[in-house]
């Protein structure tokens, strides 16, 4: 028989709605910069602005239906008003990776067929000499400082944000939605072949957000403010914008202000109690802290995923009071698929593997590892296999293929519909995963396995070694081996012998590189990974010894 509850849709207007009502107190702070005051914006503003928003793409630019509005903005207020009112008004809103190369964003804009772009005055010179290609796109909307002009001559009509919803009403007749219709796009980085795109449903933001405030997550209220550095324009921002108008949790948006030393400011300024982003930002703050120290205990905890942290940071930012908690996810997982929070009752030496795990399964995100022929591994802590899961906010296809229809490639999904996540590690039997590597930057040496993220924790736990990646390259007798690259402190000068007599100490000598290499800084992709694939190529072009 069916129940005997109400079917109401769990959908991004009511996130909306329930923010604006209940907690429109709350404020959206976006940084502008040394010496200026911050912009404040409450929930309760920033509600009635998405409604004014949505009557303008409506009224005044003719948005309707499921049409795609991209944004190509930063972590700001009117972002968030953006993330609220497209989905809201049955729209999809398709966040623009900014840091992506030139010609992917004009390849993902004509894919999506994007009709509008709300952008930041700031990033106009990056918009203006690609416009001319998003043939697809009829209005541009700017907000907030920048050189308008740039547009002079452009295809699309040009509205200001805030002339644009300046004197529209500030209520709207906001549809009701089946919950399972797309909601917002965000294409993956491209780190293989084409960009490829994960449509969210409104019902798994929802889900995801109500998973995001559950106390083994997140876990923030209306007492907290969270730092939000991870990118709007990349994977939701982790679910924040919407998590946090569910539950009241104040925004503190750094907008174009990502360096070292401004974070640092606004940290001490603001005083957030959380902050979200990947481990890249926190080695750079961690050096800015080093060369001009700054009280950030305020931030009791922050959230670090994206790329695995390394265990020298977490405990470099221990001895600050800031507790690193570390999460995994991907784009296909709306992201956040682990958290790590240990479990009750340990003393805070048997935390420590759990910390470093990349974290706890939670209701809504069902494992299995896959072995190398195939088979199901056993949560035993130490069977390494490849991932995959599933859930309802885990993607079962990409949007659009060739023939327009969603694709699931086989590389990407089982035949069963779980999607193949590309990592590989071990769950142990209380469902915390632990990687050990991405499918593709495994080294496999003589017929085993060598974990590149291994020796790359061991060498950066090295005092003289600020960053290290550590790639797998062809050898005549090994199959592969590890090469280390390294990027050393400031005035540094060790030699690879003792970098390599140090790892010794903790990796199997099997597994010792034999191929060293100094290089300036190791290459990122647009969202702050390693990027391997530029130091295997530079390896094989003979740009590296
Ligand atoms: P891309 O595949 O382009 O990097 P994503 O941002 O979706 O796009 O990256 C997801 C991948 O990032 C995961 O599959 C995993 O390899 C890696 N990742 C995310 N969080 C962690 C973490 N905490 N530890 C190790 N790797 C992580």
């Amino acid at each position: 028989m069916l129940s005997t509850m109400q079917d109401v849709p769990l959908t991004v207007t009511r996130i909306l709605v329930h923010g604006t009502l209940v907690h429109g107190s709350s404020q959206i702070t976006t940084w502008t910069g040394e010496g200026q005051e911050p912009h404040r914006r409450s929930f309760a503003e920033a509600g009635l602005r998405a409604a004014q928003l949505a009557g303008a793409l409506r009224d005044e630019l003719g948005v309707e239906g499921d049409q795609r509005v991209a944004t190509l903005m930063w972590n700001n207020a009117e972002h968030v008003e953006a993330y609220l009112a497209i989905p809201s008004m049955g729209a999809v809103l398709h966040t623009l990776n900014l840091r992506l190369p030139a010609e992917q964003l004009v390849w993902i804009v004509a894919h999506a067929a994007d009709r509008v772009i709300i952008v930041n005055g700031s990033l106009l010179p990056l918009l203006a000499p690609l416009l001319p290609r998003m043939t697809t796109v009829e209005h541009i909307v700017v907000s907030g400082p920048g050189d308008r002009s740039l547009l002079d001559g452009s295809h699309a009509r040009v509205h200001e944000y805030e002339e644009l919803i300046a004197d529209r009403p500030t209520t709207y007749d906001w549809p009701e939605i089946d919950e399972r219709q797309a909601a917002a796009l965000c294409y993956t980085s491209g780190t293989t072949g084409d960009p490829k795109g994960v449509v969210y449903s409104h019902r798994s933001i929802y889900l995801h957000s109500m998973q995001v405030n559950t106390a083994q997550s997140m876990g923030l209220t209306d007492r907290d403010t969270t730092l939000v550095v991870v990118p709007q324009f990349h994977v939701n921002a982790w679910g924040l914008p919407h998590a946090t108008f569910m539950s009241g949790v104040n925004m503190l948006m750094p907008d174009r202000f990502l360096q070292p030393a401004p974070l640092a400011e606004m940290i001490v300024s603001e005083q957030p109690t959380h902050a979200a982003a990947v481990p890249t930002i926190w080695q750079g703050l961690l050096a800015e802290l080093t060369a001009h120290p700054r009280d950030i205990s305020c931030m009791k905890t922050v959230t670090i995923g994206g790329s695995a942290c390394p265990p020298s940071l977490m405990e470099a930012y221990d001895k600050l009071g800031v507790r690193l908690c570390h999460a995994w996810g991907m784009t296909e997982t709306s992201p956040l698929g682990t958290v790590a929070n240990p479990p009750a009752g340990l003393t805070a030496e048997e935390e420590w593997p759990y910390r470093l795990s990349q974290g706890r399964f939670p209701a809504g995100v069902e494992p299995r590892l896959i072995g190398p022929s195939g088979e199901r591994l056993p949560w035993d802590g130490e069977s390494a296999g490849e991932l995959e899961v599933r859930g309802p906010w885990i993607a079962g296809a990409y949007y659009g293929g060739a023939n327009g229809e969603d694709f699931r490639p086989a590389d990407k999904f089982s035949e069963d519909g779980w999607l193949k996540t590309g990592d590989v590690g071990h769950i142990s039997p209380d469902g915390y995963l632990t990687l050990t590597d991405r499918a593709k930057d495994v080294i496999k040496s003589g017929g085993e396995w060598i974990s590149s993220v291994d020796l790359e924790n061991a060498l950066m736990a090295h005092p003289q070694v600020a960053e290290a990646a550590v790639v797998a390259v062809p050898d005549a007798k090994w199959g592969e081996r590890p090469l280390a690259s390294v990027v050393l402190k400031e005035g540094a000068s060790v030699g690879f012998a003792e970098l390599r007599a140090f790892l010794g100490e903790s990796v199997a000598k099997w597994q010792l590189p034999e191929r060293w290499t100094v290089i300036a800084s190791v290459p990122k992709t647009s969202v702050g990974k390693f990027d391997k694939k530029v130091i295997r190529r530079q390896y094989a072009d003979g740009e590296l010894d």
